[in-house]
């Protein structure tokens, strides 16, 4: 019997939500913000001079850190050309050069995209695209997504649909789109009675028994962070995982759609996560390290097998915004990924990301809170435990990971703490995905910074 979730369906009565307490205290953290001044590099400068060192990229967007003279040179040039050149009645130099570069780096059939310019946005086209594609081969009733728990696809009503994060979707839960969610291939956390080593034949086969259970002729696609971000805390797929998901999307004609908002563009040293993997996606998203926060820019890019059909039955894709291929925004995404590949920075974030999760082994391993340290090239966790042999979180009403955030904030380090990892509500983690250009000796700092932190913090927690 699958375990998935029907979700999305209207709540009963008419109580209003309440808010949930992480929430309430992230709006109550926001309201105490210092103000930002300026960036150089992987430091952050607020405007009391206070400096901070970005060991998260903000939540994994700035690839080549802060104020890159060359990015803000290509920008700069570009906006005293012209900002936009709008979709339908320009192309534009940017836009078709940056269009190649995400075809050359994603390789094989993925070689056509349309741009957005958020990760929300580009999980929309992407489903769009799926919903599409199957209309075109006269099977408009594919029109079912089948997700994971201990998901983030986004805050548009599409995307949170998707999505597997209880707080984030509490408010709107009876708007949103009928979905599924199956459970999260986590070896660290596996689903109950299942050992580690058999999670990834164990969750493949929940997709096929969930496929099943709606009717095949019913699902247009299955759609899944390769890396999982916030809700998870970056959680790689089991070996051999996505492999199996491929053969059973393609047994049953339901498109693979990888979700690489946040592990994509080379955040875990591969451009695209799923290349790990030795897996091709039908669709795939990719946004924060695109244009590494210089510009907001995000990009749906789909198989060339699927464009024929569309284009055929359509006469184009039937997905689009206002500031679609906006082209300042791909000049800055064209600058961006120009210097990734110059200055071989993926390789850099393969060889730094194993340094990296090996100074935070050294650092925090033997730490009793400490449950796991995980995760691929500049895109790792740390999952804090109450009891590390039997994995119990800390319960929700410690607000752990907003502590975490107060004490790194205090002492000069940005990361990425976020909670409800194990169950939607319960678990806390810290993430760190630092710009693709941190040195060594910024490593060093960063580890440092949150050793001396979740120290702090977990003495006064007890
Ligand atoms: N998908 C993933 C995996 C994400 O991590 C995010 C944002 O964190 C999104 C989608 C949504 O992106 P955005 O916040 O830019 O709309």
């Amino acid at each position: 019997m699958s375990s998935a979730q029907a979700i999305g369906h209207a709540t009963q009565g008419d109580a209003t939500p309440a808010i949930p307490e992480p929430v309430r205290a992230t709006w109550e953290t926001q309201q105490q913000l210092p103000k930002v001044a300026y960036g150089q590099g992987c430091y952050v400068f607020d405007q009391d001079g206070k400096r901070y060192i970005d060991g998260s990229g903000g939540p994994a967007v700035f690839a080549l850190g802060h104020s890159h003279p060359e990015v803000n040179a290509a920008i700069k040039d570009q906006l005293d050309r012209i900002a936009h050149g709008y979709r339908y009645t320009f192309s534009s130099d940017p836009l078709e050069e940056l269009t190649a570069m995400i075809a050359e780096s994603c390789g094989g059939g993925l070689k056509h995209m349309t741009f957005c310019s958020s990760g929300s946005e580009a999980i929309e086209s992407c489903l769009k695209i799926a919903l599409q594609y199957h209309a075109a081969l006269g099977k408009p009733e594919r029109c079912r997504f089948i997700a994971r728990e201990r998901s983030w696809h986004g805050n548009t009503l599409g995307a949170l649909s998707i999505s597997g994060f209880l707080d984030r979707r509490a408010a709107f839960e009876g708007a949103l789109a009928p979905a599924s969610l199956i459970s999260p291939a986590n070896v660290y956390r596996p689903p109950e009675g299942v050992f580690p080593e058999d999670v990834a034949a164990f969750c493949a086969r929940e997709l096929e028994n969930e496929i099943l259970r709606l009717g095949a002729d019913k699902v247009a696609a299955f759609i899944f962070e390769p890396v999982v971000g916030a809700a998870g805390g970056c959680v790689p797929a089991p070996p051999g995982y996505a492999k199996r998901v491929r053969e059973i999307c393609d047994r049953h004609g339901v498109l693979l759609i990888a979700d690489e908002v946040m592990c994509g563009a080379g955040r875990t040293g591969t451009w695209r996560a799923l290349q790990h993997d030795g897996v091709e996606p039908d669709i795939m998203a990719v946004a924060k390290g695109l244009a590494g926060g210089y510009v907001p820019l995000s990009a749906a890019i789909y198989h060339e097998r699927l464009r024929g059909p569309m284009y055929e039955r359509f006469g184009g894709l039937l997905t689009g915004h206002t500031f679609s291929g906006h082209t300042l925004g791909c000049a800055a995404g064209v600058a961006v990924q120009k210097i990734v590949r110059r200055d071989n920075l993926l390789e850099k974030v393969r060889e730094n990301g194993l340094l990296l999760k090996r100074m935070l082994s050294d650092a925090l391993g033997d730490r009793p809170y400490v449950g796991d340290i995980r995760g691929r090239g500049y895109f790792l966790c740390v999952e804090l435990v109450k009891d590390r042999a039997t994995k119990e979180p800390y319960p929700r009403d410690r607000m752990l990971y907003q502590k975490v955030t107060r004490q790194t904030f205090e002492n000069g380090l940005i990361c990425y703490p976020v909670g409800g990892n194990v169950d939607g509500k319960r678990g806390d983690i810290v993430i760190l995905s630092p710009p693709y250009i941190a040195t060594q000796e910024e490593l060093v700092e960063i580890v440092e910074k949150l050793a001396k932190s979740l120290g702090q913090v977990m003495a006064s927690v007890g």
